[in-house]
Protein backbone atom coordinates (compact mmCIF):
# COMPACT_ATOMS: atom_id res chain seq x y z
CA UNK A 1 0.00 0.00 0.00
CA UNK A 2 3.05 1.99 0.23
CA UNK A 3 2.84 3.28 -3.14
CA UNK A 4 -0.56 4.99 -2.87
CA UNK A 5 0.73 6.71 0.24
CA UNK A 6 1.77 9.84 -2.02
CA UNK A 7 0.11 9.45 -4.76
CA UNK A 8 -2.45 11.71 -5.93
CA UNK A 9 -5.58 11.49 -8.40
CA UNK A 10 -7.77 13.46 -10.68
CA UNK A 11 -11.55 13.29 -9.29
CA UNK A 12 -14.70 14.87 -10.09
CA UNK A 13 -15.96 16.97 -6.75
CA UNK A 14 -18.85 19.01 -6.06
CA UNK A 15 -18.00 21.81 -4.34
CA UNK A 16 -21.18 23.48 -4.05
CA UNK A 17 -24.42 22.55 -4.87
CA UNK A 18 -25.97 23.16 -8.94
CA UNK A 19 -22.31 24.40 -9.60
CA UNK A 20 -20.46 22.31 -12.28
CA UNK A 21 -17.93 19.78 -10.40
CA UNK A 22 -14.55 20.82 -10.19
CA UNK A 23 -11.85 18.27 -11.71
CA UNK A 24 -9.17 18.42 -8.87
CA UNK A 25 -5.73 16.19 -7.82
CA UNK A 26 -6.58 14.75 -4.66
CA UNK A 27 -4.30 12.25 -2.58
CA UNK A 28 -5.20 8.82 -3.22
CA UNK A 29 -7.64 7.45 -0.27
CA UNK A 30 -5.83 4.59 2.00
CA UNK A 31 -8.07 1.71 2.78
CA UNK A 32 -8.90 1.18 6.88
CA UNK A 33 -9.80 -1.74 8.11
CA UNK A 34 -12.47 -4.43 5.87
CA UNK A 35 -11.80 -1.92 3.70
CA UNK A 36 -10.52 -1.87 -0.20
CA UNK A 37 -8.44 0.49 -2.41
CA UNK A 38 -9.90 0.51 -5.98
CA UNK A 39 -8.37 1.45 -9.18
CA UNK A 40 -11.62 2.66 -11.18
CA UNK A 41 -12.00 1.22 -14.45
CA UNK A 42 -16.37 2.73 -15.21
CA UNK A 43 -17.98 4.47 -13.34
CA UNK A 44 -21.82 4.97 -14.67
CA UNK A 45 -23.57 8.37 -14.23
CA UNK A 46 -26.72 7.96 -13.11
CA UNK A 47 -29.93 10.92 -12.54
CA UNK A 48 -29.25 10.06 -9.05
CA UNK A 49 -25.71 11.68 -9.29
CA UNK A 50 -26.96 14.88 -10.85
CA UNK A 51 -29.69 15.39 -8.06
CA UNK A 52 -26.95 14.81 -5.25
CA UNK A 53 -24.91 17.53 -6.50
CA UNK A 54 -27.44 19.68 -7.60
CA UNK A 55 -28.41 19.20 -3.75
CA UNK A 56 -32.25 18.06 -4.82
CA UNK A 57 -32.79 16.57 -1.66
CA UNK A 58 -34.28 17.15 1.81
CA UNK A 59 -31.53 16.04 3.32
CA UNK A 60 -27.94 17.44 2.01
CA UNK A 61 -24.62 15.86 1.94
CA UNK A 62 -21.60 17.62 2.77
CA UNK A 63 -19.89 19.44 0.64
CA UNK A 64 -17.57 18.58 -1.10
CA UNK A 65 -17.50 15.10 -1.79
CA UNK A 66 -17.22 13.04 -4.98
CA UNK A 67 -20.94 11.03 -6.55
CA UNK A 68 -20.58 8.34 -8.51
CA UNK A 69 -22.37 5.04 -7.38
CA UNK A 70 -21.89 2.71 -10.11
CA UNK A 71 -18.16 1.80 -9.96
CA UNK A 72 -15.76 -0.97 -11.65
CA UNK A 73 -12.34 -1.49 -10.81
CA UNK A 74 -9.89 -3.42 -9.80
CA UNK A 75 -8.63 -4.24 -5.87
CA UNK A 76 -5.15 -2.58 -6.03
CA UNK A 77 -4.21 -2.46 -2.31
CA UNK A 78 -6.06 -3.82 1.03
CA UNK A 79 -6.67 -2.68 4.33
CA UNK A 80 -6.03 -4.64 7.84
CA UNK A 81 -8.42 -7.83 8.27
CA UNK A 82 -9.63 -8.46 4.44
CA UNK A 83 -9.58 -12.23 3.48
CA UNK A 84 -12.12 -12.45 1.13
CA UNK A 85 -10.68 -10.11 -1.39
CA UNK A 86 -7.10 -10.00 -3.10
CA UNK A 87 -5.09 -7.20 -5.06
CA UNK A 88 -6.05 -7.49 -8.73
CA UNK A 89 -10.03 -8.95 -8.31
CA UNK A 90 -12.16 -7.05 -9.96
CA UNK A 91 -15.22 -5.45 -7.72
CA UNK A 92 -18.42 -3.20 -8.56
CA UNK A 93 -19.11 -0.91 -5.51
CA UNK A 94 -22.35 -0.11 -5.36
CA UNK A 95 -25.09 2.61 -3.96
CA UNK A 96 -25.35 1.08 -0.76
CA UNK A 97 -22.04 1.55 1.47
CA UNK A 98 -22.46 0.37 4.70
CA UNK A 99 -25.27 -0.17 6.77
CA UNK A 100 -25.91 -1.10 10.46
CA UNK A 101 -26.56 -4.43 10.75
CA UNK A 102 -28.48 -4.88 13.60
CA UNK A 103 -31.92 -2.63 12.74
CA UNK A 104 -34.75 -4.74 12.09
CA UNK A 105 -34.55 -3.96 8.71
CA UNK A 106 -30.99 -5.21 8.48
CA UNK A 107 -32.22 -8.35 10.34
CA UNK A 108 -34.77 -9.44 8.16
CA UNK A 109 -33.07 -9.00 4.77
CA UNK A 110 -34.11 -5.60 4.06
CA UNK A 111 -30.98 -3.97 4.27
CA UNK A 112 -31.94 -0.78 1.93
CA UNK A 113 -34.50 0.58 4.54
CA UNK A 114 -31.36 0.73 7.00
CA UNK A 115 -31.94 4.22 8.18
CA UNK A 116 -27.93 4.50 9.83
CA UNK A 117 -26.87 3.84 5.80
CA UNK A 118 -24.36 5.35 3.70
CA UNK A 119 -24.67 5.11 0.36
CA UNK A 120 -21.50 5.75 -2.12
CA UNK A 121 -21.01 8.76 -3.80
CA UNK A 122 -23.02 10.85 -0.97
CA UNK A 123 -22.02 10.10 2.46
CA UNK A 124 -19.19 8.49 1.01
CA UNK A 125 -16.50 9.70 -1.50
CA UNK A 126 -17.93 7.97 -4.75
CA UNK A 127 -16.55 6.24 -8.47
CA UNK A 128 -16.18 9.58 -10.31
CA UNK A 129 -12.35 9.40 -9.73
CA UNK A 130 -9.54 7.61 -10.37
CA UNK A 131 -9.39 5.65 -7.26
CA UNK A 132 -12.21 4.56 -4.26
CA UNK A 133 -11.83 3.17 -1.06
CA UNK A 134 -14.70 0.51 -0.51
CA UNK A 135 -16.60 -1.98 2.21
CA UNK A 136 -15.51 -5.36 1.63
CA UNK A 137 -18.46 -6.70 3.04
CA UNK A 138 -20.48 -4.59 0.26
CA UNK A 139 -18.72 -4.84 -2.80
CA UNK A 140 -19.70 -7.51 -5.11
CA UNK A 141 -17.12 -9.61 -7.19
CA UNK A 142 -17.27 -8.63 -11.26
CA UNK A 143 -16.78 -11.73 -13.58
CA UNK A 144 -13.81 -11.00 -15.68
CA UNK A 145 -16.03 -12.25 -18.51
CA UNK A 146 -18.64 -9.31 -17.89
CA UNK A 147 -17.65 -5.95 -19.96
CA UNK A 148 -17.40 -3.58 -16.79
CA UNK A 149 -19.07 -0.71 -19.25
CA UNK A 150 -22.41 -3.06 -18.80
CA UNK A 151 -21.73 -3.98 -15.09
CA UNK A 152 -20.89 -0.23 -13.83
CA UNK A 153 -25.23 1.03 -14.67
CA UNK A 154 -26.25 -2.56 -13.44
CA UNK A 155 -24.98 -1.92 -10.32
CA UNK A 156 -27.19 1.10 -9.86
CA UNK A 157 -29.70 1.26 -12.92
CA UNK A 158 -29.80 -2.31 -13.33
CA UNK A 159 -30.26 -3.07 -9.78
CA UNK A 160 -32.91 -0.54 -9.02
CA UNK A 161 -34.98 -2.03 -12.13
CA UNK A 162 -34.16 -5.91 -11.17
CA UNK A 163 -35.71 -4.57 -7.45
CA UNK A 164 -38.42 -2.91 -8.84
CA UNK A 165 -40.07 -5.65 -10.76
CA UNK A 166 -39.63 -8.37 -8.04
CA UNK A 167 -41.44 -5.71 -6.02
CA UNK A 168 -44.35 -6.07 -8.16
CA UNK A 169 -44.76 -9.41 -7.27
CA UNK A 170 -45.62 -10.05 -11.21
CA UNK A 171 -45.37 -13.88 -12.14
CA UNK A 172 -44.04 -15.16 -15.27
CA UNK A 173 -46.13 -14.70 -18.03
CA UNK A 174 -47.91 -11.98 -16.76
CA UNK A 175 -47.98 -8.42 -18.25
CA UNK A 176 -46.19 -5.46 -17.24
CA UNK A 177 -45.65 -1.81 -17.63
CA UNK A 178 -42.39 -0.40 -17.69
CA UNK A 179 -43.51 3.82 -18.23
CA UNK A 180 -40.00 5.64 -18.68
CA UNK A 181 -37.90 4.14 -20.99
CA UNK A 182 -34.72 6.08 -20.11
CA UNK A 183 -32.08 4.93 -18.03
CA UNK A 184 -33.63 2.40 -15.77
CA UNK A 185 -36.56 1.92 -18.00
CA UNK A 186 -34.93 0.40 -21.06
CA UNK A 187 -33.34 -2.05 -18.95
CA UNK A 188 -36.41 -2.66 -17.00
CA UNK A 189 -37.61 -4.21 -20.05
CA UNK A 190 -34.94 -6.70 -20.22
CA UNK A 191 -35.13 -7.95 -17.16
CA UNK A 192 -39.28 -7.94 -17.00
CA UNK A 193 -38.50 -10.03 -20.28
CA UNK A 194 -35.69 -12.25 -18.95
CA UNK A 195 -37.76 -12.63 -15.74
CA UNK A 196 -40.84 -14.34 -18.24
CA UNK A 197 -43.09 -11.31 -18.22
CA UNK A 198 -44.71 -9.78 -21.02
CA UNK A 199 -44.10 -5.51 -21.49
CA UNK A 200 -45.96 -3.21 -22.31
CA UNK A 201 -43.62 -0.07 -22.75
CA UNK A 202 -44.72 3.74 -22.46
CA UNK A 203 -43.34 6.57 -23.10
CA UNK A 204 -43.91 9.97 -24.59
CA UNK A 205 -40.57 10.19 -27.20
CA UNK A 206 -40.76 7.42 -30.10
CA UNK A 207 -37.00 6.73 -30.16
CA UNK A 208 -37.53 5.41 -26.86
CA UNK A 209 -40.23 3.52 -27.87
CA UNK A 210 -38.24 2.01 -30.57
CA UNK A 211 -35.74 1.23 -28.32
CA UNK A 212 -38.04 -0.56 -25.92
CA UNK A 213 -38.80 -2.61 -28.94
CA UNK A 214 -35.54 -3.35 -29.90
CA UNK A 215 -35.26 -4.49 -26.06
CA UNK A 216 -38.26 -7.06 -26.15
CA UNK A 217 -41.43 -4.91 -25.10
CA UNK A 218 -44.20 -6.37 -27.26
CA UNK A 219 -46.86 -3.54 -26.57
CA UNK A 220 -45.06 0.26 -26.87
CA UNK A 221 -47.94 2.67 -26.23
CA UNK A 222 -46.81 6.53 -27.14
CA UNK A 223 -48.80 8.16 -23.40
CA UNK A 224 -49.56 11.07 -25.95
CA UNK A 225 -52.22 8.96 -27.67
CA UNK A 226 -55.50 9.57 -26.29
CA UNK A 227 -57.41 6.59 -24.12
CA UNK A 228 -53.68 4.58 -23.80
CA UNK A 229 -55.56 3.17 -20.55
CA UNK A 230 -58.77 1.84 -22.48
CA UNK A 231 -56.23 0.41 -25.26
CA UNK A 232 -54.48 -1.31 -22.82
CA UNK A 233 -57.00 -3.12 -20.83
CA UNK A 234 -59.22 -4.21 -23.65
CA UNK A 235 -55.80 -5.98 -25.57
CA UNK A 236 -54.57 -7.38 -22.57
CA UNK A 237 -57.19 -7.25 -19.59
CA UNK A 238 -55.46 -4.78 -18.20
CA UNK A 239 -51.55 -5.04 -16.59
CA UNK A 240 -50.88 -7.21 -13.61
CA UNK A 241 -48.20 -4.99 -12.32
CA UNK A 242 -46.72 -1.04 -13.50
CA UNK A 243 -43.17 -0.19 -13.04
CA UNK A 244 -42.87 3.79 -12.97
CA UNK A 245 -39.64 4.90 -13.80
CA UNK A 246 -40.73 8.43 -15.65
CA UNK A 247 -40.63 11.60 -13.44
CA UNK A 248 -43.52 13.29 -15.05
CA UNK A 249 -46.05 13.21 -12.43
CA UNK A 250 -48.89 12.16 -15.24
CA UNK A 251 -47.08 8.79 -15.87
CA UNK A 252 -48.46 7.48 -12.08
CA UNK A 253 -52.19 8.16 -13.55
CA UNK A 254 -51.62 6.70 -16.83
CA UNK A 255 -49.72 3.62 -15.30
CA UNK A 256 -52.77 2.73 -12.35
CA UNK A 257 -55.36 3.26 -15.02
CA UNK A 258 -53.85 0.16 -16.94
CA UNK A 259 -53.37 -1.74 -14.13
CA UNK A 260 -56.14 -4.88 -13.89
CA UNK A 261 -58.19 -5.63 -10.29
CA UNK A 262 -55.38 -6.45 -7.95
CA UNK A 263 -52.61 -5.32 -9.88
CA UNK A 264 -49.47 -3.39 -7.93
CA UNK A 265 -47.81 -0.34 -9.26
CA UNK A 266 -44.44 0.24 -8.12
CA UNK A 267 -42.87 3.85 -7.86
CA UNK A 268 -39.34 4.23 -9.14
CA UNK A 269 -39.08 7.98 -10.28
CA UNK A 270 -39.17 10.74 -8.62
CA UNK A 271 -41.50 13.51 -9.98
CA UNK A 272 -41.06 16.93 -7.77
CA UNK A 273 -43.65 17.34 -5.45
CA UNK A 274 -46.24 15.53 -4.95
CA UNK A 275 -49.07 13.80 -7.24
CA UNK A 276 -52.75 12.84 -6.65
CA UNK A 277 -53.75 9.44 -5.71
CA UNK A 278 -57.24 8.34 -7.49
CA UNK A 279 -58.32 6.65 -4.00
CA UNK A 280 -61.83 5.33 -6.48
CA UNK A 281 -59.72 2.76 -8.74
CA UNK A 282 -57.08 1.52 -5.60
CA UNK A 283 -60.18 1.40 -3.55
CA UNK A 284 -63.00 -1.01 -6.20
CA UNK A 285 -59.96 -2.45 -7.43
CA UNK A 286 -57.87 -3.65 -4.43
CA UNK A 287 -54.79 -2.09 -6.18
CA UNK A 288 -51.47 -1.46 -4.36
CA UNK A 289 -48.65 1.57 -4.89
CA UNK A 290 -45.59 1.18 -3.21
CA UNK A 291 -42.77 2.23 -3.68
CA UNK A 292 -39.36 0.51 -4.65
CA UNK A 293 -35.41 1.91 -3.26
CA UNK A 294 -32.30 0.07 -4.54
CA UNK A 295 -32.05 -3.58 -4.22
CA UNK A 296 -29.97 -5.78 -1.69
CA UNK A 297 -26.69 -6.89 -1.89
CA UNK A 298 -28.46 -10.51 -2.22
CA UNK A 299 -30.42 -8.83 -5.45
CA UNK A 300 -27.08 -7.15 -6.29
CA UNK A 301 -25.81 -10.89 -6.98
CA UNK A 302 -28.74 -11.82 -9.00
CA UNK A 303 -29.26 -8.79 -11.05
CA UNK A 304 -24.99 -9.29 -11.85
CA UNK A 305 -26.00 -12.83 -13.21
CA UNK A 306 -28.72 -11.83 -15.56
CA UNK A 307 -25.98 -9.57 -17.40
CA UNK A 308 -23.42 -12.15 -17.67
CA UNK A 309 -25.56 -14.89 -18.96
CA UNK A 310 -26.27 -11.80 -21.40
CA UNK A 311 -30.22 -11.45 -20.76
CA UNK A 312 -29.51 -7.70 -20.10
CA UNK A 313 -27.73 -5.00 -22.36
CA UNK A 314 -27.68 -1.03 -21.86
CA UNK A 315 -27.49 1.50 -24.35
CA UNK A 316 -24.13 3.73 -23.41
CA UNK A 317 -21.82 6.75 -23.60
CA UNK A 318 -18.17 6.30 -22.97
CA UNK A 319 -16.57 9.80 -21.90
CA UNK A 320 -13.65 10.49 -19.97
CA UNK A 321 -13.51 12.12 -16.37
CA UNK A 322 -13.32 15.26 -17.42
CA UNK A 323 -16.88 15.41 -19.51
CA UNK A 324 -18.35 15.19 -16.61
CA UNK A 325 -20.38 17.93 -16.26
CA UNK A 326 -20.86 17.71 -20.25
CA UNK A 327 -22.57 14.36 -19.35
CA UNK A 328 -24.23 15.81 -16.14
CA UNK A 329 -26.08 18.36 -18.88
CA UNK A 330 -26.79 15.78 -21.51
CA UNK A 331 -28.83 13.70 -18.30
CA UNK A 332 -30.47 16.78 -16.68
CA UNK A 333 -31.93 17.61 -20.40
CA UNK A 334 -32.75 14.17 -20.92
CA UNK A 335 -30.53 14.31 -24.11
CA UNK A 336 -29.51 10.53 -23.40
CA UNK A 337 -30.64 7.56 -24.90
CA UNK A 338 -31.08 4.70 -22.57
ZN1 LIG B 1 -29.68 -1.31 9.86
Amino acid sequence: MSEYRHAHMKAAVVRAFGRPLVIEELPVPLPGPRQVLVRVVASGVCHTDVHAADGDWPTLPRVPFIPGHEVVGDIVALGDDVEELAIGERVGVPWLYATCGQCEYCRSGRETLCPLQLDTGVQVNGGFAEYVVANVSYVVRIPETLDPFLAAPVLGAGLASYKGLKESEAQPGQWVVVSGIGGLGHVAVQYARAMGFRVIAVDVQLPKLALAAACGAELCIDAREPNVAELVQQDTGGAHAALVTADAPEAFATALAMLRSGGTCVLLGMPPGDVPLPVYPVVTKRLTVRGSIEGTRADLVEALDFATRGLVHVTRDVRRLEEINEAFDAIRHGRVQG
